[in-house]
């Protein structure tokens, strides 16, 4: 195959060209999203600010101040402004600290979900995010958990006692099969 060096040039500077039409688009884009992003404009109007508020009992500074309108099935609150959906926490955070990188979790200090209190709020990378839910997984099993019916103390004595699983569950009015697996260490394992 014979290569024409006028033919390559050609075609080096229709790919330069490209690339660069390609890449003014990208950067014309942006700076349209920016701005006509509603969110963000609504952010500097009153009113859409005042109706946020509206649906927050606020209280102390300190405190959680907790969401009252939409949530999802998480509990964290929804806020719908300007046709747009946003979270209320993200939409708390961005009144207190200012706009926010699309790319950007905001996590909440307080562990409560409904929690809109700008100092209660910090944005974070999705690695802080998962490290997070793993933190909170890690306090609400065993015993802290709300649905724990034993201690950790009582599921030693369960794995000491000499007595039947079918007695030991009648006693804690849990089923034979909880005292079993609590046994074989499949449940409350890290005790
Ligand atoms: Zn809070």
């Amino acid at each position: 195959m014979t290569t024409d060096p006028r033919l390559s040039g050609h075609f080096a500077r229709d790919v330069a060209e490209a690339l660069m039409h390609e890449l003014t688009n990208v950067f014309a884009q942006a700076a349209k999203a920016k701005r006509s992003n509603p969110v963000l404009q609504s952010l500097s109007n009153p009113r859409d600010v005042a109706r946020f508020w509206s649906k927050v009992g606020k209280g102390r500074p300190d405190q959680c101040w907790h969401w009252r309108g939409n949530t999802n099935a998480s509990g964290y609150g929804i806020f719908t402004v300007r046709g747009r959906q946003v979270p209320a926490h993200r939409y708390g955070y961005m009144l207190a600290h200012g706009a926010l990188d699309p790319e950007l979790y905001v996590l909440h200090a307080c562990d409560e979900p409904g929690c809109v209190n700008g100092s209660h709020l910090r944005a974070g990378t999705a690695a802080d995010n998962a490290r997070d839910r793993i933190a909170r997984k890690r306090v609400k099993r065993g015993e802290h958990h709300p649905a724990a019916k034993l201690t950790e103390a009582e599921v030693r004595a369960i794995r000491s006692s000499k007595q039947s699983a079918n007695s030991i569950a009648r006693k804690k009015g849990l089923s034979a099969t909880t005292i079993c697996r609590i046994r074989r260490g499949v449940a409350w394992t890290h005790v």
